[in-house]
């Protein structure tokens, strides 16, 4: 018999449903966005995805989600296969009606956690959030981490505790890019900003793993937000 992991996907949405930020982070972004849409709502720019389990549970619930058909950005068509390729196969690429449309309580995991991942070490302790670099350019959060709400941060790592130890595959792809940000930012000469789940900011060594405790406003601003 396979493995099933154990989710219960309406208490995991209802758990981690706390805004990121005391303001609408999408507010500050969405003005340098030709679409006029947060980035992280442009299906030009970011493609959600959803676990398999989330999907199942969501169809039953609301007509916001469909799986990705790849057409869904008139401006520039998605390579589906491509991009199927390259998601793991326990989940969906999706795509939803819009920011106009949005249903705060039927987001998927992979809206609430943007621009945020787990952080993994080399000896395999998850230690708090850091986040996604492609959108460092764009993403008025991650230029502010300091703003990020305490319970956001503490209701983030409760989700993933819980989900990577349910879904070991999950753990693994967040071991692996926690391994590729490594690799990025020790090519950059840079150390990575973490959000520790001591409650406190840390720059991180990715050729060793050392944090060092660092005051979020000196952390690096990007984009228009410099
Ligand atoms: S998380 Fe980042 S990209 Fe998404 S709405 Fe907020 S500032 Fe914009
Ligand atoms: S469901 Fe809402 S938060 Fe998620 S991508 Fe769509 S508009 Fe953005």
């Amino acid at each position: 018999m396979s493995y099933k992991p154990n989710l219960d996907i309406a208490k995991m949405y209802a758990s981690f449903a706390s805004p990121i930020c005391e303001i609408d982070c999408g507010e500050q972004c969405r003005q340098f966005n030709p679409s006029g849409n947060p980035f992280c709502c442009d299906i030009c720019v970011a493609v959600p995805v959803a676990l398999k389990e989330e999907w199942t549970w969501l169809k039953t619930k609301t007509q916001l989600w469909h799986k990705l058909r790849g057409d869904e950005c008139p401006t520039d068509p998605i390579d589906k296969e491509k991009m199927k390729s390259e998601t793991p196969n326990y989940m969906h690429l999706m795509a939803c009606k819009g920011p106009a449309f949005c249903e705060r309580d039927y987001r998927t995991l992979s809206c609430r956690q943007f621009p945020f991942s787990p952080y993994i070490t080399t000896d395999d302790r998850l230690i708090g959030l850091t986040y996604n670099w492609d959108f460092e350019e764009v993403c008025w959060v991650i230029s502010n981490l300091d703003r990020v709400r305490e319970e956001y941060r503490k209701e983030f790592l409760d989700i993933y505790d819980n989900l990577l130890f349910e879904y070991p595959k999950e753990y693994d792809s967040y071991y692996w890019l926690s391994e590729d940000m490594r690799e990025h930012f020790s090519n950059a000469q840079r150390s990575i900003p973490i959000l520790h789940r001591d409650g406190n900011f840390y720059l991180l060594d990715p050729n060793t793993d050392e944090i060092t405790s660092a005051n979020p406003s000196s952390f690096p601003k990007f984009g228009p937000y410099r």
